[in-house]
Formats: C-alpha cells, structure tokens, sequence
C-alpha cells in the first residue's frame, strides 16, 4: 500500500535512492552519507536540509549544491506521482558544517520568484545565489513589525484556548517537555497570570525564584527553563490585575528574565480572548500560536474564536490540538466520551493544521498534580504507550509546522503592530 502523504520517512526513502556526489561520499547515498540532515514535512510541503562534505576551509561547491538539488527534487516528486502523492512545496536547504544557510533551493506553486530545485526536464534552472534569501512568501494583510525580539530566542509559541479547563496548560507543559527532549533548548513562560498552574504541574514548590543582575533567574526543571507569577506572589492569594498592571506583569515576566539562547519559547496564555493575549500579540514577535481544545461542540465554539482573535491579531495559527480526545479503559478499549473527532474537524473546516489529539489519561493528571511531567513520556509511568506516543506525535507536527511558518515567512518571524 503507498504512502498517502509527504511524510518524513517517506521523503528520507527516497533520498536513499539518490547518489551522493563525486568526493568522499562517492559511491554512497544522501541519507548513509550523512549528507541528509533534517527533514520537516507536513501538508504536501517539504523542507530538506542537507549538508556537503567540506574540504578544509574551502566553500562548499555551488554547482554541486545545485546539481544535488535538482537530483532530490527529481526523486521527490517522481515517486510522488508514482504513489499519488501531492507535492506543494518542496525546497532544499544546505548548510555549512556550523549549521549555517549556504544555500537554497526550491519551489512551490505559490511562490513564482523563487527558483526551482530542477526541472523535469532535466536542466538545472538558475538558483538564488549562494547566501542570498528568497522573497519571503508572507500574508500580505500581515502588518510590519514594531514588536520586540526576545534577543536570543529563536522561536516564540504561544499555546491558547478558547475557555479554561480544556487542558491548555498541560498541553504547553508537555510540548515544551516533549521540545526540550527532542533536543532543543526551550523555555516555559506561564502567561496565566490569573491562574498560574506552572508552579503545581512543574513541582517548584521547594524552588525559590532567584533575581541576578535585575532578572529572573529561570527555574531548570524536566529539561526546561521556566518562569511563573506563581512564585512571585503568595500561592492562595487571588491575583486581582487591573489591566495595565496585567500587561506589566507578563511584559516584565517576558522580557525581565534571563532566558539566555532558546530554540523554543513556549507561552501558556491565559484562557479565552483577552487583553494579555493582545499585550503578547503587540510586544513579541510570534512564530505562532496553538489552540488546545476539547471535541464537544461548546468547547470547538470557543476555539473557533480564539483562532480567529489570533488570525485578526495577524499571529499564525500553527495548529489545533484535540485534548482529552478519548479515554482508554482498562480493558484497553478506547472509549469516545467527549465526541472524539470534533476538534480535529473544527480545525478542517477552517483550514488549520491539525497536530493531533492527546487521550484522557489518568497518569497525566497525576503527573501534573505531583509535578512530573517527564513521566508522561515513559511508557512505565504513563500508563502505557498510548500518551507517549500521542506527545511525541504533538511535538513532531509542531516542529513541522513551525519550520513551515519560518519557511513561509522567509525564515522571519511574524510579527505585527496593532495601532
Ligand atoms: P487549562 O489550562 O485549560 O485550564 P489544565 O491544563 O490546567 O487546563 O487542565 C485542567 C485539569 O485537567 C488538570 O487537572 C489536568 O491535569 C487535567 N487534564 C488535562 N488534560 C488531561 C488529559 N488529557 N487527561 C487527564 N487529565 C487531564
């Protein structure tokens, strides 16, 4: 049975099948060569990332990257069409051995300026050169950006839901888990700062929050640097902000904090369509935004608005997350409580990406009520493989699409100013 979709082992498949180029991998193919380096893929769209051997200081050889584009993206979209498999975009990007940008390549069928990786006939069609950007693709509503960078950090998600309940917290806690065990350096801001539910699903009730040089020191737990109003104030006292004073103190939270360098700066926001989320929108520049949301009909409603909010605010939505999904019983049935599906359809019918759906499971909400996040991804302590996997799948499409946003926005982060 073929493959239905662009995934990534698909695209890695494939390019087992394509030579590396004369030199010291000669011989061999792109992936046992060690000349693939990281695949993103979601939607019909594909982005490789490929690296050539390097003799000494000597650059990398233009023409051989051009050639070796062509060759993918040959492959690629020949077994596509042989499996029936819909190609939108496909690009290349090579990188030197410091990880940085040499070089790239590639085409979709919205993007008429940017050059072809080669063409089905065979020749090699003039390519950007060496160095140089592609036009960024961008939504042309989109508005310029005053809003600040966090200098240092690469990319900003902020995960948000329509109403309160539906588990918001816990699907940023387990993404940033999940991003920090995929090997990336990520911080964890509790943006809720009416409800701050870091300082319980984290464990940093022993954690006293140290200031250096005027800034917060980040707590390092499960692999995260993580920063919440929760250990600034007294943990039972109600958290009445007048607005300003909210907005100061998620700026003050954002930008007084030494987060050092981040891949991934995670932000749980507070629930519904409010005013933090505007203070975010208007002071940081997003790569995007997530919204977490139960299957029921009053629940996808509600996050039907706030995709919109974000949408109108000009922040990408990078996708939807269907929590508490179903629920396994012990018979290992899964059981449809909530109506499973519904959010995933909601996130079709308005054209969003769908990052898939965690189940309702009994582990998770001890590991959040004991601190433990990490637990959620060892089989042993999370009941079984099924949540895992679900995370593991979560964070993966995440990282797809972020990679797709950052593509679409010519490597920039969007951004927007609200006047
Ligand atoms: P929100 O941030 O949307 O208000 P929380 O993440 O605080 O929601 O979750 C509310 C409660 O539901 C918490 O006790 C949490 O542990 C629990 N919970 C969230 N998602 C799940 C799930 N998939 N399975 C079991 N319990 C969950």
């Amino acid at each position: 049975m073929p493959e239905q979709t662009l995934s990534k082992d698909y695209v890695t498949r494939v390019l087992t099948t394509v030579d590396a180029p004369d030199g010291p991998t000669a011989g061999q193919d792109l992936v046992t060569a060690g000349i693939l380096q990281w695949i993103s893929a979601c939607d019909g769209y594909a982005s490789v990332r490929l690296s050539l051997p390097e003799a000494g200081d000597a650059p990398a050889d233009q023409t051989a990257m051009v050639h070796l584009a062509g060759e993918a993206d040959r492959a690629i979209r020949a077994a596509a069409r042989r499996d029936g498999i819909a190609v939108n975009d496909l690009r290349f990007i090579f990188v030197d051995h410091s990880g940085n940008i040499v070089f790239r390549a590639g085409k979709g069928p919205d993007d008429p300026d940017a050059a072809p990786a080669g063409a089905e006939s065979g020749q090699d069609h003039a390519l950007p050169q060496r160095g140089a950007q592609q036009q960024p693709n961008r939504p042309p509503d989109r508005p310029q950006a005053t809003a600040n960078a966090l200098p240092g950090v690469k990319k900003i998600v902020a995960v948000g839901a329509g109403k309160g309940g539906v588990g918001k917290s816990s699907v940023a806690v387990n993404l940033a888990v999940g991003l920090a065990r995929a090997g990336h350096a990520v911080g964890l801001l509790d943006g809720d700062i009416y409800g701050p539910s870091l300082p319980t699903m984290l464990g940093l009730d022993s954690h006293e929050q140290a200031v250096m040089d005027g800034k917060l020191v980040p707590h390092a737990v499960h692999g995260v640097k993580a920063v919440t109003i929760g250990k600034l104030v007294e943990p039972e006292k109600p958290l009445i902000w007048r607005g300003p004073m909210a907005h100061g103190a998620f700026q003050q939270l954002t930008t007084r904090t030494a987060w050092g360098e981040l891949d991934y700066l995670v932000i749980d926001l507070p629930p519904g369509t409010g005013d933090i989320v505007l203070t975010m929108a208007q002071s940081l520049q997003l790569t995007g935004a997530v919204v977490v949301c139960t299957p029921q009909k009053v629940a996808q409603d509600d996050a039907v608005r706030a995709a919109r909010m974000f949408q109108q605010l000009g922040v990408e939505v990078l996708g939807v997350v269907e929590n508490m999904s179903y629920f396994v019983g012990d018979d290992g049935k899964e059981y449809d409580i909530f109506g499973r599906g519904g959010a995933e359809a909601m996130a079709q019918r308005l054209g969003l990406p769908f990052l898939g759906s965690v189940p309702i499971n009994t582990s998770l909400r001890e590991n959040s009520d004991t601190g433990d996040p990490t637990r959620n991804f060892e089989e042993a302590t999370a009941g079984g493989a099924q949540l895992p996997v679900a995370l593991g799948r979560l964070v993966q499409n995440l990282e797809s699409q972020v990679a797709l946003a950052s593509l679409r926005s010519g490597g920039r982060t969007p951004s927007l100013t609200i006047s």
